[in-house]
């Protein structure tokens, strides 16, 4: 038994869904949403399952969906991708991630990372022989400095794991700590894992730009993507990894033994909506900032002070200054337990030094689900 893995919990998600399941309680921890996708997506993946091939694809994806991907990166990000060459379709993000550390790290190499990290990060760095150097970001603003950056940053440093949008902050990053980061990047000769999976979901008119975008990160940066957060389906797990030959031919050796390939039919569903959208990267996230702007203004009527959200599906409260003295642990068991709303305590998210403070809140719901949960949780305050 590896002791990276021995003692590990349960994930925080699934122990919130596991109590609200058992409880009966309303679900605004784990993040999905309540709408099951778009409706061509599913038929089209239902057709493909009937009529198509449910043989092993190619190894890195199928061609169309390849061609579909460096299409939509292309018009969306003003990047250059050749699908021959630079993506690889993976069995969701967490796959990707996990063929990232894999193949990118040898024992005893530095990885920096942000906290609040999503939960995978740590587990599979440590696992691949990385020693992390965690960064901390704290509300309100989550942002990092030089200074941060200096501290972290070394001559063994060889890879920095970066999620912008950043789940569960709910902050886009900024251009310049973007650049900042990049020229880190440059000098140390270090490797960016890009976690972009929220990268359609951002609101109030921003657009998301890749850290691959940025002066002498081409050649450096593994760009992931999530079909499920794209179109949210979050249980369909076609993920993407994007980066330049030499690297991908890196990710490919990993991604061949851990998955090889993904359903084909999920594929091909993905690559027709990747082809044609529609009007859905304009109305999916305009359709999660009404119900981001009605959770917010519900609690915040209710006397709880909330923190901004740029993009992904969370909204955080910050408890201390909406009176509430109880730690995000002990209040969100209670929340559930006590009121039927499940969260998650965005401390789960500190491998050191949590914040404590902050209450994470997934709003890709209904109205009425929003209005309940708010009720509920004015009478836990
Ligand atoms: N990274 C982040 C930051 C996420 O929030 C998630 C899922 N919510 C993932 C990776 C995993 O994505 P997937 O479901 O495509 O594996
Ligand atoms: N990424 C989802 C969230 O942040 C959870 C994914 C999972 O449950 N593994 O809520």
């Amino acid at each position: 038994v590896h002791p990276v893995f021995a003692d590990l919990p349960v994930t925080v998600f699934e122990e919130m869904s596991g109590l609200a399941r058992e409880l009966g309680a309303i679900n605004l921890g784990q993040g999905f949403p309540d709408d099951q996708g778009p409706i061509a997506l599913r038929r089209k993946a239902g057709e493909a399952l009937i009529e198509g091939s449910n043989q092993y694809p190619p190894m890195r994806g199928l061609p169309q969906l390849r061609r579909a991907v460096a299409g939509h990166y292309g018009r969306d990000q003003g990047l250059d991708l050749d699908p021959d060459n630079e993506i690889i379709v993976t069995s969701g993000a967490t796959e990707a991630l996990a063929a990232a550390f894999l193949s990118l790290i040898s024992p005893g190499d530095e990885v920096v990372l942000f906290q609040p990290l999503y939960d995978a990060y740590l587990p599979m760095v440590r696992r691949a022989g990385g020693i992390p150097r965690l960064v901390r970001l704290s509300p309100p603003h989550w942002r990092f400095d030089q200074a941060m950056l200096e501290a972290a940053f070394s001559d063994r440093t060889r890879l920095v794991v970066l999620n912008s949008p950043l789940n569960p902050a709910g902050v886009v990053m900024a251009d310049e700590d973007l650049a900042l980061l990049a020229q880190f990047c440059v000098r140390h000769d270090a490797i960016a894992v890009c976690d972009e999976v929220w990268e359609a979901v951002v609101f109030d008119g921003r657009a998301h730009r890749p850290l691959m975008s940025f002066p002498g990160m081409r050649e450096r940066t593994v760009k992931i993507g999530s079909a499920g957060k794209m179109f949210g389906m979050t249980g369909w797990k076609v993920g993407f990894l994007c980066a330049a030959p030499p690297l991908a031919r890196a990710l490919a050796g990993a991604h061949q033994f851990l998955t090889f390939t993904t359903p084909p039919n999920l594929q091909a569903a993905v690559a027709f909506g990747l082809d044609e959208p529609g009007d859905w990267f304009e109305a999916m996230p305009a359709g999660l900032q009404r119900s981001r702007d009605r959770l917010a203004a519900g609690l915040r009527q209710a006397g709880f002070a909330v923190l901004d959200s740029a993009g992904t599906y969370f909204l955080n409260i910050d408890l201390p200054a909406s009176g509430v003295e109880e730690a995000d642990r002990a209040f969100a068991l209670r929340a559930v337990r006590e009121h039927g709303v499940a969260a998650i305590p965005v401390s789960a998210f500190y491998a050191q030094d949590p914040v404590t403070s902050v209450l994470r809140l997934c709003f890709a719901k209904t109205d009425a689900v929003l209005d309940a949960a708010v009720e509920r949780l004015a009478r836990a305050r």
